[in-house]
């Protein structure tokens, strides 16, 4: 258990019902008592078991009333932390919260950095690194499947996949340094083959865990889409439309979305992370200008181009500008204003296609939508990978772990294939199961906690 009691505001800044100060560490009980009265004069040092009491804050310097709360007295370990935890419920405004905080640090606790109670709740041992990760996660998740995704880690479908992976990694360690260690005691050395397939089950694995580190990001942190036309093709109604609100201004007069807007839709499941860009065009406005450097900018960083051309006019020199941003960016081709009589001649776009899809749209009658959608979803899940199935991947610290370790495995495996002696796999074996620990935070350097957590908010 940690020396000091820290202290922080839990719920978020601005005005709410209700605001909690939360407080863990051994004195979290005695700093409470000091600010607490019960209204039934409880005194609540003495809890033996988890409880809440109702009653006030009082300002000790002066006996001065600062709020009416609830107490929520939870005793180690059955906590969030695993020490002694006590949340403060007051009123939820920033002025009688800051106040309460305050209280608390000259009562004895210290300000909690971020993440420190998650943190600690990690260094008790009462969620891997898996599960802490889930934690925020679970905080910015963004649609209900990332939502999911992030409740299947906390509830350590990851962990558990991992721990079981080491588990048999371990199993080898233990048999192949039998036959090391005890070579008079005649064991039998296991078959190179015997080796060799428990090792390639588990590098599949590892690989299919790798598999969904796409989709697992995307859901995390959102599919970075821009949308890219010339003026006045459709771009700001094609994202209305998505959005299914009217937030960018849509106009008749060419280049008046001059910056770029980002906002989150929910297709699917899936977040995008919608650009709308202004007209990309040669031109000598100075305005108009940032927006074509900051288009090209976007197509650039994004996972995701929807490029719209103009059903009802015939190919211009700006349309082939567009598409000659795209390079070899993945893109979706959307030929909007179906519902206008055809002008554009489809031949004119080959150079430009390659394996990408055209999608024939009407934003202004709604047509097709539905086939973006689902053109995008199976991009996403490339076909097989829902939601539903199993532990994802979902940030770069996991899934560099897994490819180290599989790197590990595949080294393991070639000294079998060059008839190298067991030593040889047990040291490339501990390697892949010391990585793996990295993964639960078993094996992990003090400065990759201390990363992991500072990107927490102040009072989780
Ligand atoms: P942007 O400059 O690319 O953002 O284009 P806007 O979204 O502002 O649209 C320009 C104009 O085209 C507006 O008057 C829209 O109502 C119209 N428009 C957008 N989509 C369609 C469509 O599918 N069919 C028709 N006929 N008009 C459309």
């Amino acid at each position: 258990m940690q020396e000091d009691t820290i202290s922080a505001v839990a719920t978020a800044v601005g005005e709410g019902g209700i605001g909690v100060v939360r407080l863990s560490g051994k004195n979290a009980l005695n700093v409470a008592a000091r600010l607490f009265q019960s209204s039934t004069q409880k005194d609540i040092e003495r809890s033996i078991k988890s409880q809440i009491y109702y009653g006030h804050i009082v300002d000790p310097k002066d006996n001065s009333l600062v709020d009416e709360v609830l107490l929520l007295v939870m005793k180690a370990p059955h906590s969030y932390t695993r020490e002694d935890v006590v949340e403060i419920q007051c009123h939820g405004g920033s002025v009688v919260l800051r106040r309460i905080l305050g209280l608390t640090l000259r009562s004895g606790a210290r300000l909690a950095e971020p993440g420190e109670f998650t943190k600690r709740a990690f260094l008790n041992g009462r969620l891997d690194l898996t599960q802490a990760e889930a934690v925020i996660d679970i905080i910015r998740a963004k649609t209900d499947a990332s939502l999911k995704m992030a409740i299947g880690h906390l509830e350590g479908e990851l962990a558990g996949k991992i721990n079981q992976l080491r588990g048999r990694i371990l199993e080898m360690i233990a048999q192949l340094e039998a036959t090391i260690d005890f070579p008079e005691e005649n064991i039998e050395e296991l078959p190179a083959e015997s080796v060799n397939a428990s090792l390639q089950k588990i590098v599949d694995e590892i690989e299919s865990l790798l598999s969904t580190s796409a989709a697992g990001r995307i859901l995390q942190d959102g599919l970075q889409t821009v949308i890219i036309g010339k003026p006045n093709v459709g771009k700001s109604s094609l994202l209305n439309a998505l959005l299914r609100e009217n937030r960018a201004i849509v106009t008749d007069v060419p280049g008046t979305t001059r910056d770029s807007i980002e906002e989150f839709v929910n297709l699917r499941g899936i977040p995008l992370r919608i650009v709308d860009t202004a007209g990309i065009r040669d031109t000598s406005d100075e305005v108009e200008k940032i927006g074509v450097d900051r288009s090209r900018a976007f197509v650039e960083r994004a996972d995701l181009v929807l490029v719209l051309l103009d059903a009802s006019q015939p190919l211009s020199q700006e349309d082939h500008q567009v598409l000659s941003l795209l390079a070899d960016r993945k893109a979706i081709i959307l030929i909007n204003k179906s519902d206008l009589p055809e002008k554009l001649v489809r031949d004119e776009l080959a150079g430009y296609v390659g394996e990408r899809q055209i999608i024939t749209i009407s934003v202004a009658a709604g047509l097709g939508l539905d086939v973006l959608e689902q053109c995008i979803a199976e991009m996403v899940f490339q076909g097989s990978v829902g939601v539903s199935e199993g532990a994802f991947i979902n940030n770069v610290r996991q899934e560099n772990i897994l490819r180290l370790a599989l790197q590990n495995l595949m080294e393991a495996k070639n000294t079998i294939v060059a008839g190298l002696p067991a030593d040889f796999q047990v040291i490339d074996l501990r390697s892949a199961w010391e990585k793996l620990g990295e993964l639960s935070g078993e094996t992990v350097s003090e400065d990759i906690i201390n990363e992991i957590f500072s990107r927490f908010c102040i009072g989780k």
